[in-house]
This record gives structure tokens, sequence and C-alpha cells, in this order.
């Protein structure tokens, strides 16, 4: 890495922010903005976890838990793209398990929401022309499918789904399905706890943005679980919300999730669409990819109690990390972890009462941006943007040097 030269008054970052490393590609470029975005002009106090796959196998994930434990502790913490392991993990890094998804435990601990935003710059236009103003998702980060039991069905037999309530009450059960032969079984759950903070935040984040908020799920499908998603963000709205969305002039809108898909690509955005956890997680990428990259995305966990966990929306970007390992130069994408980092700063600021904080993380952020919007850009955005004999595809390093003489000028 080049060297660069440090300015003189470092800004103070008050109180500790948690730090989660990752793996692969994103684990390389991390090391990278930290380097010679953030240590040049930041004094942090940093609690660091290594969550890389590695670390977490050592520790039997304990380090995974621990993690999520600092972020309830401190308030606000910032993590790099990690693997979940599958099959050709546990080979390739000689697992002892298949370790279950980081961001799963995380969500699971601090049962928050995940709120995604595309980072809009004015020489990207989106993917679906009429999208001129952002689409904000609203991603339920806990239940359903990320926290299931399974079961390979090896041969004929009779499913049934049973609860036993702790009061010793009669058991309920239900027949899911009589097997004739193989087949697999799938056990969901979900909260009212969680569905009515799912709800309560999103609703709070269409009021501070002052966007409208579209809610769908399929409850004419699904009529007892969907159906209780529906009700209970009915009855939040109806008790808690229905004058301030009427004041401050934007609707609270459900529909069926197949109508919402239909409606969202014909629109002009400018919404806040909440989904279900699976939804979430398809959508998000539809939408990170139609606005530009998967790198040009935020992604920011809120919990109930006030906890922040910024992320990258996408994943470690395996197939850069194996030509890098091979010593080849990559043109991999760092925005999304970039404004991950100004995302936690400009929280951390906000909570410590420190304006200079939150005054870097915005120059920080439009730094970035001029870059791009001054033609140095990554691979990924050089394909989708305005044509122009300015725009120039850079490594990385090169990307990220460009950004910090932006930089250099804000500060
Ligand atoms: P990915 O890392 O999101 O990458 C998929 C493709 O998207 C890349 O091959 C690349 O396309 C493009 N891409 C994504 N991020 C980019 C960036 N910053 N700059 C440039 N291009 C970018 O998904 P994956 O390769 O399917 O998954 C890799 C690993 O990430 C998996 O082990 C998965 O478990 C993990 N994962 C982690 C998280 C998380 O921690 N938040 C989320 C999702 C997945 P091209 O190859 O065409 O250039
Ligand atoms: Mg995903």
């Amino acid at each position: 890495m080049k060297k660069t030269k440090t300015p003189t008054n470092k800004i103070k970052v008050k109180n500790t922010l948690v730090e989660i490393d990752g793996d692969e590609m994103t684990r390389v470029m991390w090391a990278m903005v930290k380097e010679k975005l953030l240590f040049p002009f930041l004094d942090m106090n940093l609690e660091y976890y290594d969550l890389g796959l590695k670390k977490r196998d050592e520790t039997d994930d304990q380090i995974t838990h621990d993690a999520a434990d600092a972020i309830k502790k401190h308030g606000v913490g910032v993590k790099c793209a990690t693997i979940t392991p599958n099959k050709d993990r546990i080979k390739e890094y000689n697992l002892k398990k298949e370790w279950p998804s980081p961001n799963g435990t995380i969500r699971a601990a601090l049962d928050g929401t995940v709120f995604r935003s595309p980072i809009l710059a004015k020489n990207i236009p989106p993917g679906v022309r009429n999208w001129t103003k952002p689409i904000h998702i609203g991603r339920h980060a806990y239940g359903d499918v990320y926290k299931n039991q399974e079961i390979r069905v090896p041969g004929a037999g009779k499913a049934q789904l049973t609860f036993l309530p702790a009061d010793g009450g009669q058991p309920i059960t239900q027949t899911i399905h009589e097997f004739k032969g193989p087949g697999v079984i799938q056990g969901i759950h979900n909260t009212d706890k969680s569905i009515t903070s799912f709800a309560k935040a999103c609703f709070t984040y269409a009021l501070d943005q002052k966007v409208p908020l579209w809610f769908a799920t399929k409850d004419t499908i699904s009529k007892t679980y969907d159906a209780r998603f529906r009700q209970i963000f009915h009855e939040e709205y109806e008790k808690n919300w229905k004058d301030k969305f009427e004041e401050a002039s934007i609707e609270y809108f459900f529909t069926l999730i197949d109508d919402a898909v239909a409606r969202i690509m014909k629109s002009q955005g400018g919404m806040l669409w909440a989904c279900k956890n699976y939804d979430g997680d398809v959508m998000s990428d539809m939408l990170g990819s139609a606005y530009g990259s998967l790198a040009m995305m935020t992604s920011v966990l809120v919990s109930p109690e006030g906890y922040f966990e910024y992320e990258a929306a996408h994943g470690t970007v395996q197939k850069h990390y194996y030509k890098y390992l091979k010593g080849e130069k990559t043109s991999s994408n760092p925005m999304a972890l970039i404004f991950a980092w100004t995302g936690a700063l400009r929280k951390r600021g906000e909570l410590d009462n420190t304006p200079d904080v939150v005054d870097f993380a915005h120059k920080l952020e439009k730094a970035s941006l001029q870059t791009i919007e001054n033609g140095i850009m990554t691979r990924d955005l050089l394909k989708v943007a305005v044509p122009n004999p300015k725009n120039k595809q850079v490594y990385t390093e090169e990307f990220i040097d460009a950004i910090y003489k932006h930089l250099m000028k804000l500060m």
C-alpha cells in the first residue's frame, strides 16, 4: 500500500465502537479502508472481534456470541461480510462443523429489523428507469426460515406439528403430511413480540424519513402465520401511527407480496418496503443490483432496545478473493464497507453528542460519491455508469486512494 500523509489533529471518537471483522475479499478491503480512510483521521477506541471463519471454528463460534453481546454493551457495531459455511466450506477450511450464519446469530440476539437503502451516485442510473427515488427495505431479522428446524424424511410415515402449552394445558396437534415415501419437512416460528417490534421499527423509520410504508405478506395462503403479521401491523398502525402518518401526509399500505412486487417495478420508488425475513433477503439483492451494484447498498440492523449494527449488504466476494490469492489485483467495490463505517460513526457521533464525528462521516460519504461522479470507479460500476470519456476503471486500492484525495480536500 502507498504511504499516506497523516493529518495532525485526529478527531476523537468518544465511546467504544464494536468492530467485527470478516472473510475473503471483504476482509482485504476492510483493512484497506481502515488504514487509508479512517486511521489517518480518527482516534477510535475499537473493540475488535475476528469473525473470520477460522476464528469462529477455533472458538466453537463463541466469538460470534461475544460480538453480539459487545454490541449490546456498547450500542454500536460495524461488521464486515462473513462466510456462512456450507459443505464446500467445511472442506475448504477443514471445519469442525457447519457453523450457523453469523448474521443469523447476531440478528437473533439483537432481534432487530434490517434497513437497506441504495447509495445513489448521479452517474449510476437505476436499472429500472422509473425508479427515480430510493426504495428502502425494512427486513424483519428474526425467525421464519432463518431459525428453523428441518428433517430429511427417510421414508413413509406421518409428520405432525405439536404445541405443548407450558401451563400443562391441552396440546395442539395438526398433521402436516402423511408421507408415502421420502421427503422433507420444516418447522418455522415467529413471536408476537418480535413481529410487533418489527412493525414499530418500520413505522418509526418511515415517519423519520417521511416516506410511505408498504407491507406485504401472503396471507391468502398462510391464513394464520402470515395473517398474524398483517394483523399486528394493522393494529400497531391504528393504535400508534395513524394520526402521525396523516399529519406527515404519508400512508401505510398493505398488499399481497406478489402484488407488491408488480407495483414496485412500476413505481417511482420513494417508499419503505417492509419485508418478512426471506422476502427481504431476496428483494434487497434485487434492488441492490438494480441500483447499480450489490456494493451500492447500505445495511443497518436496528434492535428494539436501540442497538445498531452497520454492515455491507453483499457477501465476501469469493470469486474476486480467489483471484487476489493468485496475486491478481481486483476491482472490487468497497463502497458498502465504507458506508457501513460512516453509518456506524455517524450513529456513534449522534449518541455521544460529538458533531465532528458526524461531520467526518458525512465528508467521507461525500468524497466517495465525488470520486465515482468524477468517473473513477470499480468494474461493477463502469458497466452501468452513464457513458463518459472521463470514466475509468480502477483497482480497489486505486479507488480508495482517489477517495482519500477527495477527502483531504474536504477536511
Ligand atoms: P457476494 O459476495 O455478494 O458476491 C456475488 C457477486 O456479486 C460477486 O461475484 C460479484 O460479481 C458481485 N459483488 C458482490 N459484492 C461486490 C463488490 N463489493 N464489488 C464488486 N462486485 C461485487 O455473494 P457470493 O459470492 O454468493 O457469496 C460469497 C460468500 O459470502 C458466501 O460464503 C456467503 O455465505 C457469504 N455472504 C455473506 C453475507 C454477509 O455476511 N453479509 C451476505 C451474503 C453472502 P462478479 O463476480 O460478477 O464481479
Ligand atoms: Mg442475502
